[in-house]
This record gives C-alpha cells, sequence and structure tokens, in this order.
C-alpha cells in the first residue's frame, strides 16, 4: 500500500482529515505519524502539464503567458488600463485554456483579448486589434457605429491613427 512517508522520521502516517481546498480544486489533508507525533498537511490537485496554443495551421505551441501579457500591455499603453486589468484578462484565458483540457485556439485567445480588452477601454481595444495581422478595418467601423463601448476619452481614441496604419507609440 502507498503510504506518504513522515517528514521527520519517514515512518507510515495516517490521515486525520480530509477537507476540500480551493473551492474543490483540491484536498487538504492532516496527516499525524503514530511514530514520533509530527503533523503535516499534504495537498492533492489535479496534474497540468504546460498550457498550449493551437494555431490556424494545426500547429501547436506553448502558452507564452509572458509574450500575450506584453501584448495586452502594449494595447493598453496611453488609455487608462492598468497592469492588473490585463493580469485579469491573462489569468482569464489561462482558466479558459484549462477547462478546455489545457488547449486552446490562438483565435480563441485573440477573442477573448479583445473582449477582455473591450470591457475596460475601447481605445485598448482598437490599439490591440490593430497590432492583429489580419485586422479587418470593419472593427473601426463598428466602434464608430456605437457597437463598441467608447473609451473613457474619446479625444485621445486611435481610432484615426489606426485607419492610417500609423505607430501608436
Ligand atoms: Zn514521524
Amino acid at each position: 500500500m502507498c503510504r506518504v512517508e513522515c517528514p521527520s522520521c519517514t515512518a507510515a502516517t495516517r490521515v486525520a482529515e480530509t477537507r476540500s481546498a480551493d473551492g474543490g480544486a483540491a484536498l487538504r489533508r492532516r496527516r499525524h505519524c503514530p511514530s514520533c507525533g509530527e503533523r503535516f498537511t499534504t495537498f492533492e490537485r489535479v496534474e497540468r502539464g504546460p498550457l498550449k496554443v493551437r494555431k490556424r495551421d494545426g500547429q501547436g505551441q506553448r502558452f507564452d503567458r509572458v509574450k500575450l501579457r506584453a501584448a495586452l500591455l502594449g494595447a493598453a499603453h496611453k488609455r487608462p488600463v492598468s497592469a492588473p486589468d490585463v493580469e485579469r484578462i491573462v489569468e482569464r484565458i489561462e482558466a479558459a485554456t484549462a477547462a478546455g483540457g489545457g488547449e486552446i485556439e490562438a483565435e480563441r485567445i485573440v477573442e477573448l483579448c479583445l473582449a477582455g480588452l473591450q470591457e475596460l477601454d475601447g481605445g485598448a481595444y482598437l490599439q490591440y486589434a490593430g497590432t492583429l495581422p489580419d485586422f479587418n478595418p470593419e472593427i473601426t467601423a463598428s466602434f464608430k457605429a456605437g457597437s463598441v463601448r467608447p473609451a473613457r476619452d474619446p479625444a485621445q481614441l486611435p481610432a484615426e491613427a489606426i485607419a492610417r496604419g500609423e505607430e501608436h507609440d
């Protein structure tokens, strides 16, 4: 039988108590060593491999959190979107990836980035959209038509600059 060894004396230990942790995502066990009296805690949770991104051509690559965060921070440049705002979008995408069995379509990431930024600031949304290789000018049009929520400061909207293909930095 498999047992968790006591960290002090390596004797087999007993489970004194088992409880749910992390809202049901993990089990927390209080353990007791009958040999030396040591008490300690172990956690049991789902083992997750590295998250993966599936590209349009079918190729897979590692989910690059740093790159995603940098892209979103770039979109938030000079916009009223904070680093914690960006972190929340990244976390939401990671959670969606984990929920999908550890894999996500690259296009789905773009959709979630756009949706997350749209909630926060129309200008940041457009700055992100402008970096997409297959950026659709209709996004700008739909923004002007009011289907995208306006930025907090409409005077700073980079829509015109995007239409002219300018850099925003
Ligand atoms: Zn012990």
